[in-house]
């Protein structure tokens, strides 16, 4: 097909003509003749500072252009911690103020590998969490290497950014995902998906026998969901199963350890009374009673609830 007059300019005409559009990022995506003459880093970096750094009163269209962005190819991990490096590196803060403009509990250099390290409060918000769209189908599926991991992590952590769970494909692949972070022993996907509810439903009972039956009872990661289960209302006779029983019976049977192991648990969970001369709660997991060493791998590790503390949608005050 013949191009269009418009697709045969060169990059230096186009390219001030798509300044001039105010950034309008619907010409990229009308070819792609033209979006690759507009694919350098000047010209993504000014479409994110115009929609990720601004508010411009414009909400829908604001909210669906910051969509596109994060679902281009170009918006990789390596772009974005680049981007928001050169953003806010002379402000030294995500809140994109100085000390003198009221920041007051710098953020600097961000943590880009694990974001929750960051403090931010309703009165230290960092620029993003007004960004407020979708999260890119890309970061939703496996395999989940750490680069996808952090920057998953990151957008939880700093912008209002939800799942697209009226798209069919998207709910699906969100789903398989969190399995597939169960099968292959991810924790720290695992937690991300327990722990935030912009990813999904809490994890229930059903969840927690998927772990144990079919993901081998990753100790840490049957930990963290049965801890997210509990505290997102999972409580007494709740947990009672026969399938999960059974299974702590066989493996007993077996001398396999981690049939005691989640015994213990079960029966903490199931607990309806104070115990331990009234310091523990009923259905509080103790992370010590029933552990043992590190068998095969089998090294129970306990993330940090982090995001039961803070989240960014919590203290968004921007309103839309
Ligand atoms: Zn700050």
């Amino acid at each position: 097909m013949a191009l269009a007059p418009i697709e045969l300019l060169p990059a230096e005409l186009l390219q001030p003509i798509f300044f001039l559009s105010d950034m309008n990022i619907a010409l990229p995506h009308s070819s792609h003749h033209i979006a690759a003459k507009l694919a350098h880093d000047y010209c993504y970096r000014a479409i994110c500072t115009k929609y990720l750094t601004t508010n411009l009163n414009t909400r829908v269209k604001q909210s669906t252009t910051q969509t596109k962005i994060f679902a281009s190819k170009w918006m990789t991990w390596e772009f974005f911690k680049s981007f928001v490096t050169k953003a806010w590196e002379d402000k030294g803060c995500l809140c994109g103020k100085t000390k003198y403009e009221g920041c007051y509990d710098k953020q600097w250099p961000p943590n880009f590998e694990d974001a929750t390290t960051m403090l931010f409060t309703r009165s230290h918000l960092p620029v993003l969490s007004f960004v407020k769209c979708r999260i890119p189908v890309k970061l939703l599926h496996g395999p989940w290497t750490p680069e996808k991991t952090q920057f998953l992590r990151f957008l939880l952590w700093t912008t209002a950014m939800t799942v697209d769970w009226a798209d069919h494909e998207t709910r699906k692949l969100t789903l398989e995902a969190k399995k597939e972070a169960v099968l292959t022993g991810n924790l720290e996907v695992v937690g991300l998906f327990n722990h935030n509810r912009r990813l999904g439903r809490a994890p229930n009972l059903s969840m927690v026998r998927f772990a144990v039956l079919e993901g081998d009872c990753n100790r840490s990661i049957v930990y963290d969901t049965m801890a997210a289960a509990r505290t997102w209302s999972l409580r007494g006779n709740g947990w009672n199963d026969e399938g999960l029983d059974k299974w702590c019976e066989e493996r007993i049977k077996n001398r396999d350890p981690k049939g005691d192991w989640l015994k213990v648990k079960l029966q903490e969970l199931r607990a309806t009374k104070l115990s331990n001369g009234g310091h523990v709660m009923p259905g509080q997991m103790q992370p010590k009673t029933g552990d043992y060493d590190d068998v095969d791998g089998d090294k129970l590790v306990i993330a940090p609830l982090k995001w039961n503390q803070v989240s960014i949608s919590k203290y968004r005050t921007w309103n839309w």
